[in-house]
């Protein structure tokens, strides 16, 4: 059976990573959380004071910055290792995520991280969720799903996570992250994100889990078998 590439691109909290896993574990695919890596770049900028106005800095830095994804028999689920350490949880730290999106404006680092992304998914057979998944890394990938949801049930989504990490953060901060972020992912230069003209438009913010996942599975299904 050939195996495809599901490209799954969004805004922040609309519940692409729970989803693709969920996706990718049905479909026996690996999964790939592209955020993660510009989180973990992210990181590394900031325990190494790199100035990101500083071009050979950044180029220093892209240089010294080793990501992988660990897959923990236990938990049954891949942590994201920077250079050998496991900063699964540190990276979703809200001081992360406030400069997240200005280092991955950076074209270095995009360029970087796409030819990573890139490498991961060249035997396909992969769930990559992100912000330019199905425009930019797989252009030529078999699905590519857009999904949204309403400011209130992703500010809702955040805190929850957050609350379960006993991260302190108020619906209003979230709320400003998330904006802040939306506004600078859309209106970068390189690469912002947008829904490729062939993706599925994907609305969370009334449905359940299992709909969600089952919308692309069927979906995954008839794009496996017409592949044939
Ligand atoms: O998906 P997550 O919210 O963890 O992503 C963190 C940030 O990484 C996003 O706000 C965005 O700035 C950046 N990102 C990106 N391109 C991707 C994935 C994430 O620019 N493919």
């Amino acid at each position: 059976m050939k195996k495809i590439i599901v490209a799954i691109d969004g805004y922040s909290a609309c519940g692409k990573s729970t989803t693709a896993k969920a996706v990718a574990r049905q479909l026996a695919y690996s999964y790939v959380d592209s955020g993660a890596m510009y989180r973990a770049t992210t990181l590394f900028f900031l325990q190494n004071q790199i100035n990101i106005a500083e071009v050979k800095q950044v180029d220093n830095a892209l240089k010294a910055i080793h990501i992988e994804f660990v897959f923990d028999e236990k938990e049954q689920v891949s942590h994201t290792h920077l250079n050998g350490l496991n900063v699964e949880q540190e990276i979703r730290k809200m001081y992360v995520s406030d400069k997240v999106s200005e280092v991955s404006a950076l074209p270095q680092v995009r360029n970087a991280m796409r030819y990573n992304q890139q490498k991961l998914g060249s035997l396909r057979g992969i769930v990559m969720d992100g912000r330019d998944i199905g425009t930019v890394v797989f252009p030529d990938a078999e699905l590519k799903i857009f999904m949204i949801a309403s400011m209130e049930v992703r500010v809702q989504r955040r805190l929850l996570e957050l609350q379960q990490k006993n991260e302190q953060a108020t619906a209003a901060q979230i709320q400003e992250n998330l904006l802040h972020r939306d506004h600078l992912d859309t209106h970068r230069s390189e690469n912002p994100l947008r829904k490729a003209s062939d993706a599925f438009e994907l609305d969370t913010s009334h449905i359940s889990f299992d709909e969600q996942v089952d919308f692309i599975l069927k979906l995954a299904h008839q794009k496996i078998y017409a592949t044939v």
